[in-house]
């Protein structure tokens, strides 16, 4: 498309007069007026064109514009664009069957939310009403979605402004060898002993109290720490032990962010729920769900389920996620991520790593891996303190300014940057963004130590 700044001075003058936005103190942000996207790029109206590293917020994984996906949805609104949940309707009955055809185990009944929140929400409200029992243990270093109950579940900043009003929800520490809270050396501590004060924390909490356990399989804003081996199989003990739910939240991680359908079958877990959206339709038309299992499910089988919502699977969105699955099968996506995360993203981030004295750590899998930025490897002081604003960030915003200044839109949150393209992305794209990226951190070194 020609550049067209004037159209884009309106688009912008428009979202600045009336767009209220996320997470932001109003006056003191400048979102970019976008025109277009395509695959992994998308522009501006001035004629510059990113490469999208953040995939949206992570949801992308069949790149924007999917022919296949974009055809899906205009047939369905040309057929029937929506429908009450309480019927059935093909597009709805065909995504459910296809994502529980993948889930593992016996995740085979599927509520459809609008998103990623309100699934943690049901599923939560699901295990309470399961157990008869009040609290929900989460991690620290989590995100798990902007309404009450999975706010309150956070452990990140964005909690603290809401922590009120949500009662029962107990935050431990989940495994993080480079900053670990458990003195840890080697991954076979760090999981031992997370699981010990994972325990602990249930022993303390009183057993009987506790109806959820939610993980993030993979954590993804928290900063992509891939648990070390054993640490979900212990998790997955204690919760059988103690007849808690286990909860796992696949909302960035499912789909086949990690090279797998879903981050669960990297690990041979089973959870008995497990929550997803984003990736499910690539997030076209908003949706979100919870795979349920045999067990939980027989519990609302002669006892009404308290809770829905209007647009629960959309035929619209479920139209999206029944040719998003079917893209991915039929062009590979899954296998892609994984392959080229293996064997490009992987080795050439730690090649970075080898260069820049700002990279603290390289971690990651599939098409999900992280930068761990830091003033100075020994003390692994990050580059920017934790929760930073304003001055106090600007080595991450010097380092995001010149990733733009060479074409690569880049994720950063705190002191990380994390690569997470779509997952059909090519080699040739990722070779791209990491030229950029290797620009962008010779920046990032010049505010180590
Ligand atoms: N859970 C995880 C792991 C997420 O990453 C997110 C969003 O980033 C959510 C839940 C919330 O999803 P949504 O923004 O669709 O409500």
């Amino acid at each position: 498309a020609q550049p067209d700044p004037q159209a884009g001075a309106a688009v912008k003058a428009a979202d600045r007069a009336h767009v209220f936005h996320s997470w932001s103190a109003q006056e003191l942000i400048d979102p970019l007026a976008v025109a277009g996207a395509e695959g992994a790029y998308f522009w501006d109206y001035d004629g510059n064109r990113y490469l999208d590293l953040t995939s949206g917020l992570v949801y992308t994984n069949v790149g924007y514009q999917h022919p296949k996906v974009v055809t899906a949805v205009q047939e369905q609104a040309a057929r029937l664009t929506t429908f009450a949940p309480a019927f059935a309707v093909e597009a709805r009955s065909e995504a459910a069957r296809l994502i529980a055809e993948r889930t593992p185990g016996d995740l085979d009944r599927i509520f459809f939310t609008n998103g990623g929140a309100d699934a943690v929400e049901h599923a939560v409200r699901m295990a309470r009403l399961h157990t008869g029992r009040p609290k929900v243990l989460s991690a620290y270093r989590s995100y798990h979605g902007g309404t009450q109950q999975a706010i309150n579940m956070t452990g990140d900043p964005r909690r603290w402004a809401s922590d009120h009003g949500s009662a029962g929800v107990v935050h431990f520490w989940a495994p993080f060898l480079y900053r670990s809270r458990f003195y840890a050396e080697t991954e076979e501590q760090e999981c031992a002993r997370a699981l010990e004060h994972l325990e602990t924390t249930i022993a303390f909490e009183g057993p009987q109290t506790v109806a959820a356990l939610v993980l993030e399989t993979v954590p993804g804003t928290a900063g992509i720490m891939v648990p070390p081996p054993g640490y979900l199989a212990g998790v997955r003990e204690l919760c059988d032990k103690y007849g808690i739910v286990f909860v796992l939240d696949e909302v960035m991680a499912g789909f086949g962010r990690t090279g797998e359908w879903f981050a669960a079958d990297l690990f041979g877990v089973v959870p008995d729920l497990m929550t997803f959206a984003k990736g499910v339709n690539s997030g076209y038309v908003p949706l979100g769900g919870v795979a349920i299992s045999g067990e939980i499910a027989e519990t609302f089988a002669r006892r009404p389920y308290p809770g829905g919502l209007t647009y629960s699977g959309h035929p619209l969105a479920c139209a999206a996620a029944v040719a998003t699955i079917g893209v991915m099968a039929e062009e590979g996506v899954v296998e892609n991520a994984a392959r080229l995360g293996a064997d490009v993203v992987g080795p050439a981030l730690r090649e970075l790593a080898e260069r820049h004295p700002s990279v603290g750590e390289v971690r990651g899998v599939g098409m999900f891996w992280a930068l761990e930025l830091v003033r100075n490897r020994e003390t692994r002081e990050p580059l920017v303190p934790y929760n930073a604003t304003g001055e106090a960030n600007a080595p991450m915003a010097a380092f995001a300014a010149a990733a733009k200044a060479h074409g690569v839109w880049p994720f950063v949150n705190m002191n990380r940057t994390h690569v997470v393209p779509p997952c059909n992305v090519t080699e040739a794209e990722l070779k791209e963004g990491l030229a950029a990226l290797d620009a962008a951190l010779s920046v990032a070194d010049t505010f180590t130590e």
